[in-house]
């Protein structure tokens, strides 16, 4: 079965996004777990806590399906020695925030070497700061997500998220989330039928269909290989509704968080409900 959603907001306390996803229809959702655009947050209250799981049962929703999102500001592959030192300390309260919610997976986006270092240093730091992390926690996953590529971000190879992979000590708790638009845009095309078997088949070859833990489902306002993070309404874009028909019916993406980002929030409802439609 499919498991769609979006990212909702948490305005007023992370309890609140049952609330959110329950009134688009989902059956899944991504938050963030803390104001995503400050380096330090309060912590999770008991009251938080505990509305947060009781509102994640009333509204049927299982807590190991959700894919709750780091900061932006975090870059777990940071060339300087303090700002790496820095989003290590928040990825971990990340981490943590996540085990108080009783969360199993939290999404992040790779790292930047911002210019300053090269491709495969930049993508052991980010490696080095998962060890660490997965060492002073528990069960959470750590879900790597694939990028457009834009500016100086890793993660739009899929060689990348193996590379990282292969360099995680406990690879029982390391997966991927698979962003459409970030793939499309990345330069793999799903958009045609041949488009769409070779870029899971080469997904299923390098990293493998066992790790993939999410998905973000996004068209793209930017076309195939430009290397732009601008995603767009479903079937609105250039990736095309073709591309969600095939998607729906395939299984291969059955129980998994499968997660929509598209700019519309208005339209969520009937974007969960269409896709559903599809489903076969
Ligand atoms: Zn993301
Ligand atoms: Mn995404
Ligand atoms: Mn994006």
């Amino acid at each position: 079965m499919k498991y769609i959603g979006a990212h909702v907001s948490i305005t007023g306390g992370v309890e609140n996004a049952p609330l959110n996803a329950a009134s688009i229809g989902a059956n899944t959702f991504a938050l963030f777990t803390k104001n995503q655009r400050q380096w330090v947050a309060k912590p999770l209250t008991d009251e938080n806590i505990n509305k947060f799981k009781a509102n994640c049962d009333k509204y049927g929703f299982d807590r190991s399906l959700l894919l709750p999102h780091d900061s932006y500001l975090i870059n777990l592959g940071h060339p300087e020695e303090e700002a790496l030192t820095k989003s290590r300390n928040a990825f971990l309260d990340e981490m943590q925030r996540c085990e108080q919610l009783g969360l199993k997976r939290l999404n992040f986006h790779p790292g930047s070497h911002l210019k300053q270092i090269d491709i495969e240093s930049c993508l052991l730091r980010i490696a080095e700061s998962i060890n660490i992390t997965l060492a002073k926690t528990k069960e959470v996953i750590a879900v790597i997500e694939n990028t457009a590529g834009q500016g100086s971000n890793l993660g739009n190879d899929f060689e990348h998220l193996r590379f990282i992979i292969d360099h995680i000590d406990d690879q029982s708790r390391v997966g991927v989330c698979i962003d459409t638009c970030h793939t499309f845009t990345a330069g793999y095309d799903l958009k045609t039928q041949d488009g769409y078997e070779k870029t899971w088949a080469d997904f299923d070859r390098i990293v493998g269909f066992e790790y993939l833990k999410g998905i973000h489902l996004n068209d793209s306002k930017k076309e195939l290989g430009t290397r732009v993070d601008r995603h767009e309404s479903i079937g609105k874009g250039f990736i095309g509704m073709e591309f969600f028909e095939r998607f729906m019916s395939d299984n291969r993406f059955d129980n998994i968080p499968v997660i929509l980002e598209t700019p519309d929030e208005s339209i969520w409802k009937e974007e969960i409900a269409l896709l559903r439609s599809l489903s076969k």
